[in-house]
């Protein structure tokens, strides 16, 4: 059951979309935490709630997009959370679009005969931002395609703080999470048994 004064750090803990303990990461590093938005956003009910959130800090900023646009995969089911909960707020249709990289390639495109409008106003949206690369090409991809990136937004800005972009950036939690070398780890040094994430195999 939801509470109406549930914070973004239950329902994130409560769907195990952020876990503590001692994991391995991909790329072989150690962390005390994990996160993995598709494991709240699996629930709609509440992946609105987060995104029902987020429409209404950047409504108070005045940003009110036309389209809502995220970087694959990490991004799906956020993208048109996002804009249902802008649709429901406004008089016009909010388009949710995600931009992906056909295999092979590294840049991002816009398929499956979705074309963007002219100046139209698009918020670039993902789950966790570390480095906000893909969202940075995602606003390149929108300003190439004639249309006016307005903001980035995400439901976990995981960079400390340390990400900027050109356009006003903006999440629902902010998080410095600690990364360790394995043999720097200080769960290791406390022989706490480190579990791979999304597998039941202990190393
Ligand atoms: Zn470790």
């Amino acid at each position: 059951m939801l509470t109406a004064n549930q914070t973004v750090e239950d329902i994130l803990k409560e769907s195990e979309a952020w876990l503590t303990g001692h994991f391995l990461l991909t790329g072989g590093k150690h962390s005390d935490q994990y996160l993995q938005c598709q494991k709240v956003l699996r629930y709609p009910r509440k992946g609105a709630i987060l995104a029902n959130m987020l429409a209404d800090q950047l409504m108070e900023q005045s940003i009110i997009p036309e389209v809502v646009a995220g970087p694959a995969m990490g991004a799906i089911h956020w993208e048109l959370l996002v804009a249902q909960a802008f649709d429901n707020r406004s008089n016009e249709p909010v388009i949710g679009v995600f931009a992906e990289r056909p295999a092979g390639s590294d840049e991002f495109e816009i398929r499956r005969g979705i074309e963007l409008k002219p100046n139209q106003k698009v918020l670039v949206v993902e789950d966790v931002t570390t480095t906000g690369g893909s969202a940075r090409k995602v606003c390149e991809l929108v300003r190439k395609l004639g249309a006016n990136p307005i903001a980035v937004a995400a439901i976990v800005d995981r960079s400390g703080s340390a990400v900027q972009f050109d356009v006003p950036f903006y999440s629902l939690l902010k998080l410095n999470l600690s990364v360790y070398e394995p043999d720097q780890c200080p769960m290791c040094k406390e022989g706490k048994p480190v579990v791979k994430p999304g597998s039941s195999k202990k190393n």
